[in-house]
């Protein structure tokens, strides 16, 4: 059974930079280029600047730097919910071309603290793992074979089956992630996943990442109504 992994396979190079040079041409009669080159402006200076344009609301130019995040040992009930994230470039491992042999698969925490219901939910994994090798056999003996017989027998795994992700998000909507799936409101595994991603962002980029998590903190309210996990006051969300 694997364990989240999340590692960083690469980000923007001169980020702050390409940002700063983006963002500064909008309000000046320089030309980005002069403005990148230009060695005057201070790095200080530059996350000064960058970090009061986030604080305004003027995100297009975050938009010019990504992170591109490995991600192993995750459910595909996680992935499923990371790829509705639009903005956003994503390379999975088939299931068609990989066969799962051993039949990894994730278990949820509540199983992992009681035992009875981790023998329970172990069982239920063994069994399916036994009928998709069972399947896989039988489809062999008819000459259906690789692949073809893959993505047959894959249709009885279950959401809990084992995955690996390769993520690429741009900054703007890497704040857009954590401000949806850093909440208390988001399930418990890409809830994770965002909290690991968001700690090497912030690592890597403080001055863009370092007030970025769940929206309640931005907005210093909650809009999740009578779902909300009580750490700041309730309140509808402006304009709607
Ligand atoms: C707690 C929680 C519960 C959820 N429950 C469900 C559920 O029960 N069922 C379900 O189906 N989904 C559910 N979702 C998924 C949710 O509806 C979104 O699909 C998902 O979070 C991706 O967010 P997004 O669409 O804002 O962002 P992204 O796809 O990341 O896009 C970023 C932003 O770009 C803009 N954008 C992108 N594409 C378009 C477009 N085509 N038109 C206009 N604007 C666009 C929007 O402003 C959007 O917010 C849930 C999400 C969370 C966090």
């Amino acid at each position: 059974m694997g364990k989240m992994k999340v590692v960083l396979l690469e980000s923007t190079g001169d980020a702050v930079n390409i940002i700063y040079s983006a963002c500064r041409q909008c309000y000046s009669s320089c030309f980005a280029a002069d403005i990148f080159k230009d060695k005057k402006i201070s790095a200080r200076q530059k996350s000064v600047f960058i970090k009061k344009i986030v604080a305004s609301g003027h995100e297009s130019p975050l938009e010019h730097a990504k992170f591109t995040f490995a991600v192993d040992g995750v459910s595909r009930a996680l992935t499923h919910q990371l790829v509705r994230h639009r903005i956003a470039s994503y390379s999975q491992q088939s299931q068609r071309y990989v066969k799962d042999e051993n039949f990894n698969y994730i278990m949820p925490p509540v199983f992992e603290t009681d035992a009875v219901l981790k023998k329970e939910y172990q069982s239920c994994m063994r069994m399916i793992g036994g009928c998709y090798s069972r399947l896989i056999r039988m489809l062999e003996r008819k000459g259906i074979k690789g692949e073809t017989a893959n993505q047959d027998a894959r249709f009885i795994l279950p959401q809990g089956a084992e995955t690996k992700i390769v993520v690429t998000m741009n900054c703007r909507e890497l704040i857009h992630f954590f401000n949806q799936r850093c909440c208390a409101r988001a399930q418990w595994e890409i809830r994770r996943l965002a909290r690991d991603m968001l700690k090497i962002c912030v690592k890597k980029l403080p001055e863009i990442f370092s007030g970025a998590g769940p929206k309640c903190e931005t907005l210093k309210y909650c809009p999740e109504g009578e779902f909300s996990c009580g750490r700041y006051p309730v309140r509808e969300k402006r304009g709607r």
